[in-house]
């Protein structure tokens, strides 16, 4: 049971109810067979995005194209997608066997084919034992996985989630995560999969296309956006705790050269470490035990920020420390745009950090 995936390509989507639009030019490139997620903050424009692939809404402009299909103007029946939503309304006085299959048997596959195609999607899901129960006699994690079900057994090359994890508790999220990931993984498709949290996104995904008011704010995997963050909003929203971001200012003296314009430094939390003779010197605000590692807020100047010390440092409120940090752990940001700066890093890390 492999359902070969198609690659999905947005074209300067623009979807406009008011003013600004719920999607404004997005441009994506979704890869055949890879699991893309689309994260971002609620709002964003994520569902308008996936209804817009699956043609529950049509874009006001630019084009969808599925495989090598122009499908913009299709209705979703004629897109070969599967779809599973936040409520995923299971029919309840249906059997979990007669929910898989109702999709068949609308479309009127023979008997023996539903059969069939039921016995590998009940096996591949562990659904063979509950085939008869209704599905109020199930768990939340059961029903999500007749909801899966449902969706896999059209074996289509498309499938698209809207936030399917969000009414279950944190433990069957944590498992189910793992489960569609390997399903994905095992049949080949094509997986769109909204979300707004981080975590999903960026354990289940070989994409993160990452929304932000209506545009793309940066797609890439997981590693490049942690390690690459192309803005400040992907520097803040991938990552926890997130990015410090810390303006040119609070280094003091140090940032004289450097106050022609407006940037701001980016240190991740992790990379940072309270030592002597640091370029920053800082007063404990607050600290943080978590037992592994030790949050430690920091205040230089008008800034806050925090360090991920080691769980057995003791920390006391007010003390003064100096802040270390490796150059080459060092991003820099357009304080007024935003956008990443990379041209002006290694001049800019050696005036904080006193060499190249
Ligand atoms: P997300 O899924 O990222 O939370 P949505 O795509 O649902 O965001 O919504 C994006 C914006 O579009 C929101 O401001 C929302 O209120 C608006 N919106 C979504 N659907 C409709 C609709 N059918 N009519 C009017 N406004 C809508
Ligand atoms: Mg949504």
């Amino acid at each position: 049971m492999t359902s070969n995936g198609k690659s999905i390509s947005l074209r300067k989507i623009t979807k406009a109810w008011a003013d600004p639009p719920a999607v404004d030019g997005v441009d994506l490139e979704i890869p055949a067979g890879q699991f893309t997620a689309l994260l971002g903050p609620s709002g964003c424009g994520k569902s308008t995005t996936l209804r817009i692939i699956a043609g529950l809404e049509y874009p006001d402009s630019g084009a969808v194209v599925i495989g090598d299909q122009d499908v913009t103007s299709l209705p979703p029946a004629k897109r070969n997608i599967a779809m599973v939503f936040q409520s995923y309304a299971l029919f309840p006085h249906l059997s979990v066997a007669e929910n898989i299959t109702f999709g068949l048997r609308t479309r009127r596959v023979p008997q023996t084919e539903r059969t069939d195609r039921l016995s590998r999607v009940a096996d591949l899901l562990e659904l063979t034992p509950y085939l008869d129960r209704k599905p109020s006699q199930l768990s939340g994690g059961q029903q999500q996985r007749v909801a899966l079900g449902r969706a896999i057994i059209a074996e289509r090359p498309v499938c698209l989630m809207d936030e399917p994890l969000s009414n279950l508790d944190a433990r069957l999220r944590h498992e189910m995560r793992s489960e569609i990931r390997a399903l994905q993984q095992k049949l080949g498709f094509t997986m769109v999969y909204v979300t707004h949290d981080q975590v999903e996104a960026i354990t289940m995904a070989d994409q993160v296309a990452l929304m932000n008011k209506g545009h793309v704010e940066q797609a890439a995997s997981p590693r490049e956006i942690y390690e690459r963050p192309a803005t400040v909003f992907a520097a803040r929203f991938i990552g926890t705790p997130p990015m410090n971001l810390i303006p040119a200012a609070a280094f003091g003296a140090k940032a004289g050269g450097l106050a022609s314009r407006d940037f701001l430094i980016g240190i991740r939390p992790e990379v940072m470490t309270l030592s002597q003779g640091g370029p920053m010197e800082a007063t404990v605000v607050e600290a943080e035990f978590l037992g592994s590692e030790t949050l430690v807020t920091c205040q230089a100047g008008d800034s806050r920020f925090v360090v991920s010390a080691p769980g057995g440092m003791s920390i006391n409120r007010g003390e003064a420390v100096t802040i270390g940090f490796k150059p080459e752990n060092m991003h820099l940001f357009d304080g007024e745009t935003g956008a990443r700066c990379d041209g002006e890093l290694n001049s800019v890390a050696a005036a904080l950090c006193g060499k190249q």
